[in-house]
């Protein structure tokens, strides 16, 4: 028990039954009480429907995934032991493209976030206009925990359970929360073994080498550049100058913060888990970047104010991106929130709470599933390159990025301003209507 691979709350039943074999085993329902977060998912299509008023009958099948799958993933431990994990992937709907969407790894993975999450990945695909659908996926084990023998031999088992509902037409995973580029690989791998021949095109988030593309690593980070200086263009200022916060330095937020300092824009703030550093004159972003190369952590860098999370959220700037990881902008803090424009680079950073008392303030939110949505440009992209053979320069795939991402903006603006709502209702109605559109053009099978 002692490294706790899958831990008590994830259900591992700690005695040795049956031969040695152990169960990671979690009970069909979530180990923790928490918000569902599929409820958010029914209630942002009841927005999306009072204002779009379509059939009942092309709305009802959004509120169903198309399919959940549970499957045990059995696996040898180093020590020797057998574990079972459970391991799940969902396609929520198809009705633009096969499914796109993430591989999670994470203690807490389970049946209904894996439906929310693929969820969202249907809206966020049809905002940028791809032709994917979405879905989710992932293993409930700690990765931290985890040799990599162990969670190579995790993935290639999750993904032989899979294997006939994935694929380049089907269903076509990423990273996400707790994989990487590394697990991309075996993905790939795994599946091409199985097939007989190379298909670097049921998988993105892979390692170049492998078919991945050129300004992956980047992406979402330059989608929340782009996105950024277009809300800025819209209310009459200029992203040069114009002063910004962000909150979380991992891939979204260091990039993020990069590309907008490169860009001419005053990044006074940024944070990591351990606290944020301030400088109202601008932050040396180069200097700042090399400095967290060499300590992985911010704490400490010459000549700044050290802040905690939450004063980095109340700092007097145009900008405030928060990068970093779900609900930190709440009923409790919104309120004395300064920056005019919120544009959020983490997954749901904002509860409906926080939200909606933004939006009484008269603050901007551009919401996320527009506003991060340059990964899964970029790996539609790299799905393209895939598929047929040729890979573009970098220059090629952001100037493309850009296109896509000014184009989603555009038509979430110009969507705003026509229904008289607020950008994240404007989303969600974009959204349903593009995949309802899609439903209706394809009519109902058999
Ligand atoms: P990451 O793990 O690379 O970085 C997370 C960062 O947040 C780290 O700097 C960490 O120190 C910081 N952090 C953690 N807890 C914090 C706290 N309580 N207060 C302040 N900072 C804290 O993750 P990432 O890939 O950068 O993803 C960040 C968010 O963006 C997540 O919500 C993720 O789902 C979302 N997202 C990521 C991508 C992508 O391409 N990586 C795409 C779309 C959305």
């Amino acid at each position: 028990m002692g490294r706790g691979r899958s831990g008590m709350a994830n259900g591992r039943v700690g005695a040795v039954p049956l031969g040695g074999v152990r169960s990671a085993f979690k009970s069909g329902t979530p180990a923790r009480v928490h918000h569902n977060p599929f409820d958010d998912v029914l209630e942002q299509l009841d927005r999306a429907a009072r204002v779009l008023q379509p059939d009942a009958d092309a709305l009802e099948p959004l509120r169903h995934a198309r399919r959940q799958v549970i499957v045990s993933v059995p696996v040898k431990m180093d020590d020797g032991q057998l574990e079972v994990f459970e391991g799940y992937r969902v396609v929520y709907d198809n009705s633009r493209g096969p499914g796109k969407g993430g591989i999670r790894y994470h203690p807490d993975v389970n049946l209904e976030d894996c439906k929310a999450l693929a969820a969202w990945m249907a809206w966020k695909c049809a905002i940028v206009d791809i032709p994917f659908g979405g879905a989710k996926g992932g293993v409930a084990c700690d990765p931290s925990k985890l040799s990599e023998g162990e969670l190579e031999r995790i993935t290639r088992r999750y993904i032989s359970e899979i294997f006939d509902l994935i694929g380049p037409t089907v269903d076509i995973p990423a990273p996400d929360v707790g994989t990487s580029p590394r697990v991309m690989a075996w993905v790939m791998d795994t599946f091409s073994m199985k097939k007989g021949y190379v298909e670097p095109g049921v998988v993105t988030g892979k390692p170049i080498p492998l078919g991945g593309s050129g300004g992956r690593l980047e992406a979402t980070g330059r989608g929340l550049l782009f996105v950024t200086r277009e809300t800025l263009r819209r209310v009459g200022r200029d992203l040069a100058g114009a002063r910004v916060a962000v909150q979380g330095f991992g891939n979204v937020g260091s990039n993020a913060a990069k590309l907008l300092h490169n860009a001419g824009a005053c990044v006074v703030a940024v944070s990591d888990v351990s606290g944020a550093i301030y400088d109202p004159r601008g932050l040396d972003m180069p200097r700042v970047l090399a400095y967290y190369r060499e300590t992985r952590q911010l704490r400490g860098f010459p000549g700044t104010q050290l802040l905690d999370n939450q004063e980095l959220l109340r700092l007097p700037v145009d900008v405030l991106l928060p990068a970093a990881m779900e609900s930190q902008i709440t009923g409790d803090n919104a309120a004395e929130i300064q920056a005019r424009i919120i544009v959020e680079g983490a997954n749901g950073p904002t509860t409906r709470e926080g939200d909606e008392i933004l939006n009484r303030r008269g603050q901007l939110v551009v919401p996320d599933i527009l506003a991060n949505a340059g990964g899964v440009v970029v790996s539609y992209f790299e799905w393209v390159q895939d598929r047929y053979g040729y890979f573009w320069k970098e220059a090629e795939v952001n100037e493309r990025l850009e296109e896509k991402m000014v184009a989603a903006f555009d038509a979430v603006w110009s969507t705003k301003e026509r229904f008289e709502v607020d950008a994240r209702t404007a989303a969600y109605i974009l959204a349903v209507d593009r995949i309802i559109e899609a439903r209706t053009l394809r009519g109902l099978y058999a």
